[in-house]
């Protein structure tokens, strides 16, 4: 009996084992893609330089929905489908044009500003330009009836950091209002970058459109101009902003599946969006991450063994908008997010990923590294993100990831023209991949999850604790969070 006793453990320890050697071996096998050559820089390439920039709305955006479904079905997942959710207000560049007619006649550089309404009947406006300062209530004061009717100029700082990145948009919702109560024609916002760079700076989340023509101009225009008028104190400017604008309408997620063998209705979510602006060709943000989500699907199948659970590739639009598709996505998908165990979101360029935010959820720490372990050593803060495709799913309570990276490649390009192929960083973008695969592999297979989905008073203290709620104020989220358009209602 003894001996037959020890002969059963000494069995199942030798199965025990065996599978953690044969999951090792998985790993390892996702592990070396890093260094093999994978179709996701030809994938990327195509995207950008066929398709190009993308902006929700857009028949590129249309066309790379489409690509993005076709790419999926080559790897051979188990389905794929593409879901309409809405947007609510259509907001596409058509051109933009400002010239000095005095003291001198000469052209500056500028580029609209998403969710900026166009000019009267999209023609000329023609008034005399103002410095606004910063654009602080303060400033828009001092300068009195002199701003009624005027086109203000407003200078920026240069942008060197993500924090520089965010404040500007902590700037938009301040400077509109005193703006708009100063009464000023338009808006000119000095670039944040140098040497002529332009970038597409949207103004509001799309809820709404802003109270004025609003455009970026070039710093070293800017600059130029804030020099006249301190010498010349008197410069007149003609302007013309055309965008193409309307209320709400239908965009598309690209939503692929490898089904789970144990857990089919358990869910791994990992996304990326794939909309972008139009002056570049969205190659860091966001390309290069929809390439790595359709790697990841790539890296998976090529295991030849399905996952325990099912594991969701998404390429979301409506992103820059104001995050719309995945708004849409946890409408549509209502029902199921109590099944969805984790969310993983890249949306930060080429950079090496560092580690991951985990959005307040210390519980979702241990099985995230512990998963990592097998590649390296990351940072993985638990600070709350708002400004990209994890939102909803924060505000829905389910446990979200998002991918923590380098700035550089990804900020000094950030929206601009300069947003191209060649910037990306190649070699890192492929190891994300592979940490990618890695992770969401992981997510599927370990016994730690799932964790706790949260609770509507559970997410509203979450919020409080990372600061979000004062973020989303200054975003205009706050009102859509309280009024139960977004998040958990339970
Ligand atoms: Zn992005």
């Amino acid at each position: 009996m003894k001996i037959y006793r020890n002969f059963f453990v000494a069995i199942c320890l030798l199965s025990v084992f065996s599978f953690a050697i044969y999951s090792q071996d998985l790993t390892q096998k996702l592990i070396n893609r890093a260094n093999q050559t994978t179709p996701m820089m030809s994938d990327l390439e195509e995207l950008c330089d066929t398709i190009g920039g993308r902006p929700t709305g857009s028949p590129a955006c249309n066309r790379a929905v489409a690509w993005g479904v076709a790419k999926f079905k080559s790897i051979g997942v188990d389905s794929v489908t593409a879901e309409s959710f809405d947007v609510p207000n259509l907001w596409l560049p058509e051109s933009a044009e400002a010239i000095v007619i005095s003291p001198e006649k000469f052209s500056i550089q500028i580029v609209s500003s998403p969710y900026s309404p166009s000019t009267a009947n999209k023609g000329f406006i023609t008034a005399k330009l103002v410095n606004a300062g910063e654009g602080s209530e303060e400033d828009f004061a001092k300068l009195g009836a002199s701003a009624r009717g005027a086109i203000a100029l407003v200078k920026s700082n240069e942008m060197k950091t993500l924090d520089d990145l965010f404040g500007e948009y902590f700037r938009n919702q301040p400077l509109m209002a005193a703006a708009k109560k100063a009464g000023v024609a338009a808006l000119l916002l000095q670039s944040t970058r140098p040497r002529g760079l332009l970038y597409r700076h949207p103004v509001t989340m799309g809820e709404a459109f802003a109270p004025m023509p609003i455009a970026t101009v070039s710093r070293e225009h800017g600059a130029r101009l804030a020099r006249l008028l301190e010498t010349n104190k008197k410069v007149t400017l003609s302007l013309k902003i055309a965008n193409k604008t309307g209320g709400v309408y239908q965009s598309q997620n690209v939503v692929a599946e490898i089904r789970g063998s144990e857990k089919p209705d358990e869910i791994i979510l990992i996304g990326a969006h794939l909309d972008s602006w139009d002056l570049g060709t969205g190659a860091n943000d966001n390309g290069v991450n929809v390439a790595l989500v359709i790697d990841a699907a790539r890296a998976i199948k090529s295991l030849g063994i399905k996952p325990k659970r099912t594991i969701r590739f998404v390429l979301f639009t409506g992103e820059e908008q104001g995050m719309w598709g995945s708004a849409g996505y946890v409408k549509t998908h209502a029902k199921e997010l109590e099944k969805h165990v984790a969310t993983a979101i890249f949306d930060i360029g080429s950079g090496k990923i560092t580690g991951f935010f985990l959005n307040g959820r210390e519980d979702l720490r241990s099985p995230t590294e512990t998963i990592l372990s097998s590649v390296g050593k990351f940072e993985n803060p638990l600070d709350g993100i708002d400004g990209t495709d994890n939102f909803d799913f924060l505000l829905s309570g389910v446990p979200n990831l998002v991918a923590n990276q380098d700035a550089i490649p990804y900020l000094p390009d950030y929206h601009a023209a300069s947003d191209v192929f060649e910037m990306v960083d190649q070699k890192e973008a492929q190891r994300n991949a592979m940490i990618a695969s890695v992770l969401v592999w992981g997510l599927a297979q370990t016994p730690m999850l799932p964790i706790k989905r949260q609770t509507r008073s559970e997410v509203e203290k979450l919020l409080v604790d990372t600061k979000l709620d004062e973020q989303m104020k200054a975003f205009n989220q706050w009102t859509q969070w309280t009024s139960g358009k977004r998040g958990v209602n339970r």
